[in-house]
């Protein structure tokens, strides 16, 4: 999608660099991160979120990617967050899944 700022990210327009790559998704550091390791997990096809997903095998492939980064980082605890619209904190509309981690979580999130 032309104004999308991940569909650009993922089309190489800012030379990005990716932390893991494969034919369905992306991997980069988040541009504001909010813990020492904040990675975002983005399908190149541009699904704008969670409700608009029909492929569900592409969560496997996320969650398949996600592991395998925190197993090349020896990353062993992380929370994996999926904003899914505004009141719940979605700002950019393309699918994306973050990766926190280096430092200890709160819970309940805000
Ligand atoms: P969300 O609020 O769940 O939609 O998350 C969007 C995330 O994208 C935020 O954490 C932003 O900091 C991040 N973000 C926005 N623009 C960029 C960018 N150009 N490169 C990396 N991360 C970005
Ligand atoms: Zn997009």
């Amino acid at each position: 999608m032309n104004d999308c700022i991940f569909c650009k990210i993922i089309n190489g327009d800012f030379n990005t660099d990716f932390i893991y790559e494969n034919e369905k998704l992306v991997a980069f550091n988040d541009i504001n991160p909010q813990a020492p390791t904040h990675i975002l997990f983005v399908p190149k096809e541009h699904i704008e979120s969670l409700n608009e997903l029909n492929n569900t095998i592409l969560i496997k492939e996320i969650y398949d990617a996600i592991k395998t980064v925190a197993k090349e980082k020896e990353i062993s605890d992380y929370r994996v967050v999926l904003n899914t619209g505004k009141n719940a904190g979605q700002e950019v509309m393309h699918i994306h899944f973050h990766m926190l981690s280096g430092r200890k979580l709160n819970w309940p999130p805000g």
